[in-house]
């Protein structure tokens, strides 16, 4: 067995589970054993009956004082009960339709107990609890994996396979593949690949895991900072872009409705100054800008001069709905100057496809603005001058990097400018965008009026539907939840995979909102007479160009959604955004969604719904309530979470963002961020394309890091 072995070929694996697997991602060997718990049980606490407050799922090791009794109920259900103390008190345990207990649980016996215990009127009751034997000489483990689950899989089915998987391979010796070299490891003193995934796996004990845990959050890293170098290297290297002669843009500035801010004219003078450059350096560029600081204009008036120097230009967006809205805007602007404009994305049709790019091809169109879609190979420009990205952190360097060698057999490389979707702390920006120079707006346009924001819990849940009713009526209104769909119902008091986050509460799926759930029941019980619309990353993109389309012309009054309209997406007339389980997101990206509002004439206001009680999630939601400062807001994010917010994968729509998905990071801090680059640029130093035996790890796994990029 190796880690290519297909998941099919372990015993014990048929078809139909196979599929099971698959679903889940797993196809071979490998995929298993990098499919982690996302918690594990804490099952080695042991509470005691009397102080464990009604409702607790926990642990507790409980003596059997009683011969378990069945009980056939009304339902024709069967009920087998029986009594259980510990040093504190008794507790009556009872399991449906598991008559054969009853030869399990003798007077006298040891079991460690894991479940829910209810306490009613002073009496205590376990029901269906997982059950172990304390057997004197036999350690219980303390942690227990909980894994992601799909139809047709239980933990048990994971734990066994994993176990099995993974003790093969220990028992044939298998060179467990190395992503680091041997120094790296010792001088970061980090955990074996193999050690780290019995850890992870089978834990012993939590100060392991989390050292395991480390080191597969700093693999993923290294990775990505590998990657990342040799990018910019290639990047770099390139220096024969177009010189932009004509660099006057007075006759587009002269079609806005509005003067530019002071920060807008001077990142235009730096952009137009790069393309423009004598030498022909073509620009690399980021603009960074807080949300609403008109950002679109600054990379309009860079594709007018493309264009007026006989260029054209490529703007890629990273969902379906920004693309279309950048295009709505500028097409109708830059047809006035006689410009060509034309939008593609996943859903334009396949004859509209075939027409632009035979369009582009010729020179025909001047400007293309799509999604990913202008990746693809058939789109071949005549002569593309300027190559620009919104919102680039969902992309990561490599799709800026492709969109760019489109030139590459005629001989010139394009100017690129790249957009953040979100301020970056100046620190971080250095390490993440090293190879490019920064422009910054820092000023947002006048007359932007604060959007006043306040943090209640569940008991303002009825003022707060009288205030979205009243905002409804005379405006619109976002309501943004974390989640898709209804969790499972799993109530569990779980030690996340991540241990130092401080949101996961006791049952705290419990109070997690899902849109669909949440659109349903506002739309049926709280608001039948004003039209409710949902939208969602797993929504076909037709469909969610429908209701963005309603929601656009104020024919839906309220929009419940995900995070998918966390970028960019501008309508004016909305006032009102609600965040439900505010806790559970980062504060760049409330921040984000904040700015979803405040746009137009109107008042705004931003409601987070929390009702965390812990001490940090309060404080981190309360910056939100005292500053709009996007910049000041990353700060306090960096310096509170670290810099895990500011990659593509926070919570909710993961996937739809068509970036590239990472799994550790949220759980990285600066200093290993910082090292992982370090790291990065000693091994490249010496061997610059990994081709060394010892790199050959690290070369797969940023190969499929990075191949995990979606490419529709
Ligand atoms: P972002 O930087 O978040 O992408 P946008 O470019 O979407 O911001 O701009 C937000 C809004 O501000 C748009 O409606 C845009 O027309 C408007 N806007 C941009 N610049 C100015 C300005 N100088 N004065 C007034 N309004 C502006
Ligand atoms: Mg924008």
């Amino acid at each position: 067995m190796d880690f290519l072995t297909p998941i099919g070929s372990l015993a014990g694996i048929g078809k139909k589970r196979r599929e099971s697997f698959f679903a889940l991602g797993i196809t071979n060997v490998e995929e298993l054993l990098y499919h982690f718990p996302r918690a594990y049980q804490n099952r080695g606490n042991i509470l005691s009956l009397a102080m464990t407050p009604d409702g607790t799922v926990g642990a507790f090791v409980l003596t059997v004082a009683s011969n378990p009794q069945t009980f056939m109920l009304k339902n024709r259900k069967q009920i087998t009960k029986f009594i259980a103390f510990d040093d504190t008190g008794k507790c009556t345990v009872t399991f449906f339709n598991q008559p054969f207990v009853k030869d399990v649980f003798h007077i006298g016996d040891e079991f460690r107990f894991y479940g829910k215990l209810n306490v009613k009127y002073g009496s205590r009751e376990m029901s269906s609890p997982i059950y172990e034997p304390i057997v004197s000489g036999k350690k219980l483990p303390s942690l227990v994996p909980v894994y992601p689950l799909t139809e047709g899989l239980t933990q048990k089915i994971l734990k066994s396979t994993t176990e099995y998987a993974l003790n093969t391979l220990i028992y044939e010796n298998y060179d467990f593949p190395e992503v680091f070299r041997k120094i790296t490891i010792e001088k970061m003193g980090l955990m074996s690949l193999k050690e780290a995934l019995r850890e992870i796996h089978f834990p012993t004990d939590i100060e392991k895991v989390k050292k395991a845990r480390e080191r597969f959050v700093f693999e993923e890293l290294y990775a990505f900072a590998l990657g990342l170098s040799i990018s910019k290297k290639n990047i770099k290297k390139n220096g024969n872009g177009i010189v932009m002669k004509d660099a006057d843009v007075s006759d587009f500035l002269k079609l806005l409705p509005y003067s530019l801010t002071g920060a807008q004219s001077r990142s235009i003078k730096e952009i137009i100054a790069d393309m423009s450059n004598k030498q022909g350096v073509s620009m690399s560029r980021l603009l960074s800008g807080d949300v609403g600081s008109g950002k679109t204009v600054c990379a309009a008036a860079a594709l007018y001069v493309a264009v007026k120097n006989g260029a054209q230009g490529a703007f890629m967006a990273p969902t379906e709905i920004l693309a279309t809205q950048h295009y709505n805007e500028m097409s109708v602007l830059f047809e006035r100057l006689n410009i060509k404009t034309a939008l593609l994305t996943g859903s334009t049709p396949a004859s509209e496809k075939r027409r632009v790019c035979d369009l582009v091809s010729v020179g025909g169109i001047d400007i293309v603005i799509g999604t990913h879609a202008l990746l693809n190979d058939k789109l071949v420009f005549k002569k593309l001058g300027l190559v620009i990205t919104d919102e680039q952190h969902r992309f990561g360097v490599r799709q800026r990097s492709l969109l760019a060698e489109k030139t590459k057999e005629m001989g010139y490389n394009p100017h690129v400018l790249v957009m953040s979707a979100t301020p970056i702390p100046r620190t971080l920006a250095l390490i993440l965008y090293g190879d490019l120079d920064i422009s910054v707006l820092d000023e947002l346009p006048p007359g932007r009026k604060k959007v006043d924001t306040f943090l209640v819990d569940e008991s303002y849940r009825d003022r707060l539907n009288g205030f979205i009713r009243k905002n409804a009526l005379s405006n619109q209104v976002y309501i943004v939840c974390p989640l898709v769909e209804d969790a499972d119902g799993e109530e569990e008091a779980l030690l996340p995979f991540d241990f130092t986050s401080d949101d996961m509460e006791v049952n705290e799926k419990k109070y997690m909102m899902s849109a669909t759930t949440l659109a349903e029941k506002l739309q049926n019980e709280v608001f039948p007479d004003i039209r409710v619309g949902l939208i969602h990353g797993k929504m076909k993109a037709s469909e969610k160009n429908d209701v963005m389309r309603d929601f656009e012309q104020n024919k839906i009054k309220i929009l419940v959604s995900t995070t998918v309209i966390e970028v960019g997406v501008n309508v004016p007339n909305a006032v009102l955004m609600v965040i439900e389980n505010a806790e559970r997101f980062g504060l760049s990206q409330l921040h984000q969604l904040r700015g979803r509002v405040g746009r137009g004439a109107d008042k705004s206001y931003c409601i987070l719904v929390s009702s965390t009680e812990n001490e940090k999630s309060r404080e981190r939601l309360n910056v939100m309530c005292s500053t709009n400062n996007g910049y000041k807001i990353a700060e306090a994010d960096l310096e509170q979470r670290g810099p895990g917010d500011f990659f593509p994968n926070a919570v909710g729509d993961v996937r739809q963002s068509g970036g590239l998905r990472f799994r550790f990071t949220s759980l990285c801090d600066m200093g290993l961020l910082k090292r992982a680059f370090e790291e990065a640029e000693s091994v490249l130093a010496e061997d610059d394309k990994l081709s060394h035996p010892e790199n050959k790890g690290a070369f797969d796994y940023m190969q499929k890091l990075f191949s995990r990029l979606r490419n529709s």
